[in-house]
């Protein structure tokens, strides 16, 4: 089955993690931190702390940035469920702004607008929470000049686009926003199976985010001023166990050396898709943003079904029964149920990215894909389209 993304594992990912696995330490080792300097290294960032997956990621930056009831958390809502349910889970209240037609990322004048629309209402807006769709970077520098202006705390949910560039800079995530997160799952640029973590240049949310994915205590230090045994602890905070393992780790490291690599794959396959379906008024194809290169986590093909001999479904089992299995990304969150039921949320409230929903096909890429299966999709694609 060609999927819209799988992993690539090769024979040192396996050795790597073999290693650790014979290893004394399974968790809390030396080579979370091992793993943690690499992509401080990669996102050039002051600090990274690795957990369990991204979603935890954002619950924690949550968390250390202190959201708490009352508070409005903005986000997109052409994202995973995630971002927005990490808001629920620090007990905030989230809301939407709609997205720019072109980049799928949050609309910086929209943002404004919703920030004015809530003051006007005697209400400030916390905290926004940027993605960096399909691998696409947002508008920070945009972003970054509201977050000031209106003094709002500014996250990137960064999960689509380890090895993206904004600006020739690829440490962007952790430098305009004040922490940024990443997933590790199989389908995002590596994979550690599970995993995540939280860039930032900000010392107090990496020293709260460490102490909150380990339950919120800290260990007697064995010695130093405080004299305080080596089995000692004490819980300051309600933390949780959100750690990630040394052979995850392991493996995380060896994947990153291949991230390049990962990415410039997913660059070519995309080039291909983008030269089978530009120019044709049935389809438009992904452009990203100025000065950005993708990461391409997903390729989002719009189609216009209107114009196509198909619909969506249709389509859709056609290609399933071709070996093709693709996606949607994302059903908007504001209309789900549980989103609608709680905070009255309504369909056409945020036009752009319901229109952009009901288009949407994301296309399989990942960095194992071979040129002919790209073809076999692209060939299916127009045959199933064109019936
Ligand atoms: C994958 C993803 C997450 C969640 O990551 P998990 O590791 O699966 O918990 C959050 N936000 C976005 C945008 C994602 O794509």
């Amino acid at each position: 089955m060609i999927s819209y993304g799988k992993q690539y594992i090769d024979q040192d990912d396996i050795d790597a993690v073999v290693e650790i696995l014979k290893s004394e330490f399974l968790t809390q080792g030396p080579i979370i931190e091992e793993f943690e300097q690499d992509l401080c290294q990669i996102l050039d960032a002051r600090h990274c702390c690795a957990v369990a997956n991204g979603t935890g990621a954002l619950h924690l930056v949550g968390l250390a940035l202190g959201w708490k009831p009352g508070d409005i958390i903005v986000t997109s809502p052409i994202t995973f469920l995630s971002t927005a349910n990490a808001v629920l889970y620090a007990g905030a209240t989230p809301d939407f702004v709609d997205i720019d037609p072109v980049t799928y990322t949050l609309d910086p004048n929209k943002l404004e607008e919703k920030i004015r629309s809530h003051l006007k209402l005697g209400r400030k807006v916390t905290a926004v929470i940027g993605i960096d769709f399909a691998g696409c970077p947002a508008d920070w520098e945009a972003l970054r000049v509201i977050a000031d202006q209106y003094q709002l705390q500014l996250v990137n949910d960064h999960c689509h686009a380890l090895g993206a560039s904004y600006n020739s800079d690829s440490g962007y995530a952790a430098r305009y926003a004040d922490a940024a997160t990443l997933s590790f799952h199989p389908v995002k640029s590596i994979t550690t199976g599970e995993g995540g973590a939280i860039a930032t240049n900000n010392s107090e949310v990496a020293e709260r985010v460490n102490l909150l994915r380990t339950h919120g205590y800290r260990k007697g230090s064995g010695s130093g001023p405080d004299h305080s045994p080596s089995w000692y602890y004490e819980m300051v905070e309600l933390g949780y166990n959100y750690r990630i393992t040394d052979f995850q780790s392991a493996l995380g490291i060896s994947q990153l050396r291949k991230l390049k690599g990962f990415i410039e794959r997913r660059r070519e396959v995309a080039g291909k898709y983008d030269a089978a379906f530009r120019g044709d008024d049935r389809f438009v194809v992904p452009v990203g943003g100025p000065n950005s290169a993708h990461a391409y986590h997903i390729y989002p093909l719009q189609i216009d079904f209107s114009q196509v001999n198909s619909d969506r479904e249709k389509m859709f089992q056609r290609m399933e029964s071709l070996g093709i299995r693709l996606q949607v990304h994302y059903i908007p969150i504001h209309l789900q149920p549980y989103y609608k039921n709680k905070f009255g949320f309504f369909e056409g409230e945020f036009p752009i990215a319901e229109a952009f929903y009901q288009r949407e096909c994301s296309l399989p890429i990942y960095p194992g894909i071979t040129d002919e299966e790209v073809d076999t999709v692209i060939t299916n694609l127009f045959r199933t389209v064109s019936q």
